[in-house]
């Protein structure tokens, strides 16, 4: 039985590990558009986030595997249509995920300041084709709109200084820049409330530990718990941990040596940027939470407010990344029943099936993919039940183009980065475009 992978992140080799170990005589192909494997674990996952870096050591395990083959620098849709692996294949798993920011039409988006998340967490983590998005060296004011965890990450790792940074898993040209970046002061802009926040109290407080001064910009702590309170709402767990942080954090004067100030500000709704060609600014409209605390739940007000800032990044989720031909929701998830997908009329597409981020929409971290993995598996063992397998490897006819990064290839390259790496007292060194890693291989 022959199975193709479309896309080596994290879901994709989840769907590998399982499907490798329940049939022995599975053959999984990967294939993936980057000559490297791990998709946002190696360019998403802030380079400072080591021990979850590390993983990649697990996923290795699962690329290693005798039965399994990865196929890198080879783009699904681009070298290969996605026809030509349905008609190859026994069934194919789309693992494409999400590589870029969702980018809603707000006016003044082009202006020099402006940034989104993907922008920024794709250069600093080295990805190919990623240019360092500032123009400058200095900031006075760096707005972050966005309450998730990619926010704190962004937060912690431009605010790093070069002694925190300089054995991390961030490439050089990206340390230099960033130990002559200044930036005087952070301000994180949420849509809803303190408590509707979807950072984790854990990242929250690693943060302020490590050397900010937190403040509430507008209004102070008690007034928002008592907006929180007249909806009539208890504290979850999670709530009273936030809470617990923003106490012990709040206005402190103890800290005040400390070299960086992060502001936060909430029940704030984006609606424009405004400057000449350079940021100015950011207009935003007032919110207020009726009934509930989700998304759906959120009031726009008719009052404006505006922040004077000389940097705004755009930092309110993934945007997946869509094949064409398929039929995705406004979610930007794939139209899927337990990871089988379906067309528009919801009617099966046969043999094709999805996982990760492209199947749930851009949520959740790398252990959630796990679980979404075996629901897609389990799909996907009822579908092959039904059928009688291929015994002919596709790849023989799919691949003769001599640019395909293998597995051997790849473990190649990851010797060389991890010993460039040694030499600068860090856990790799990245190769940071496709010519250079294509040209250590041979392969140009
Ligand atoms: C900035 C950021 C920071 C994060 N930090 C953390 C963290 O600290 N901890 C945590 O647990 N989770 C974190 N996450 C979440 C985690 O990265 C995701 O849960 C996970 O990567 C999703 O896996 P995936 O396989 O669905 O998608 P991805 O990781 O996006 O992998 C998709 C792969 O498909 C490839 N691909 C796309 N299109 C094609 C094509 N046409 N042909 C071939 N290949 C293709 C891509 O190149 C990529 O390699 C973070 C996410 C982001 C965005």
């Amino acid at each position: 039985m022959y199975i193709a992978i479309v896309g080596s992140g994290p879901s994709g080799l989840y769907t590998a590990e399982l499907l490798l170990k329940q049939y022995e005589d599975c053959h999984v192909h990967i294939f993936e558009e980057l000559p490297v494997p791990f998709g946002l674990l190696r360019y998403g996952v802030a380079p400072d986030h080591l021990k979850i870096k590390s993983l990649d050591a697990y996923f290795d395990s699962i690329l290693s595997h005798p039965n399994c083959e990865f196929i890198g620098n080879c783009s699904i849709g681009d070298d290969i249509s996605m026809n030509q692996l349905k008609s190859h294949y026994d069934a194919v798993v789309i693992a494409t995920g999400a590589q870029d920011s969702k980018r809603p039409a707000i006016p003044g988006s082009n202006l020099k300041g402006v940034f989104t998340a993907s922008e920024i967490a794709a250069w600093y983590n080295g990805l190919p084709g990623a240019t360092c998005p500032f123009d400058r060296t200095e900031y006075d004011s760096f707005l972050v709109v966005g309450c998730g965890n990619v926010s704190l990450d962004i937060i912690r790792v431009l605010g790093a200084s070069y002694d925190q940074l300089k054995s991390v898993d961030i490439p050089s040209h990206v340390l230099d820049t960033l130990s002559n970046l200044v930036i005087k002061q952070f301000t994180v802009v949420g849509r809803r409330g303190p408590f509707q926040v979807t950072f984790t109290p854990k990242e929250l407080r690693d943060l302020l530990e490590s050397s900010y001064e937190f403040r509430y910009l507008d209004s102070d702590y008690v007034s928002y718990l008592s907006r929180f309170t007249l909806l009539g709402l208890t504290f979850s767990k999670r709530q009273e941990l936030l809470a617990e942080i923003y106490n012990t954090f709040s206005n402190s004067t103890q800290r005040s040596n400390l070299k960086q100030q992060v502001n936060f500000t909430f029940f704030k709704s984006i609606t424009q940027y405004f400057g000449e060609s350079y940021l100015e600014g950011a207009e935003f409209q007032e919110t207020q939470l009726k009934g509930g605390e989700d998304i759906e739940h959120i009031h726009y007000l008719d009052t404006k407010t505006s922040i004077n800032c000389d940097a705004c990044c755009l930092s309110i989720g993934y945007q997946p990344i869509q094949l064409a031909g398929l039929h995705y929701l406004p979610s930007g998830a794939l139209n899927n029943a337990n990871g089988q997908v379906l067309d528009h009329d919801n009617q099966v597409e046969d043999g094709v099936f999805v996982v990760g981020w492209s199947k749930r929409g851009a949520v959740g971290v790398i252990g959630s993919n796990r679980s979404c993995a075996k629901e897609t598996v389990q799909s996907l063992t009822d579908y092959i039940k039904t059928r009688k397998c291929g015994t002919d490897n596709p790849l023989e006819t799919l691949v003769n183009n001599n640019t395909v990064v293998f597995y051997n290839d790849w473990k190649e390259l990851d010797r060389y980065e991890r010993e460039m790496g040694v030499k600068l007292g860090k856990v790799r060194e990245k190769l940071c475009s496709k010519k250079d890693m294509l040209n250590f291989l041979k392969k140009e």
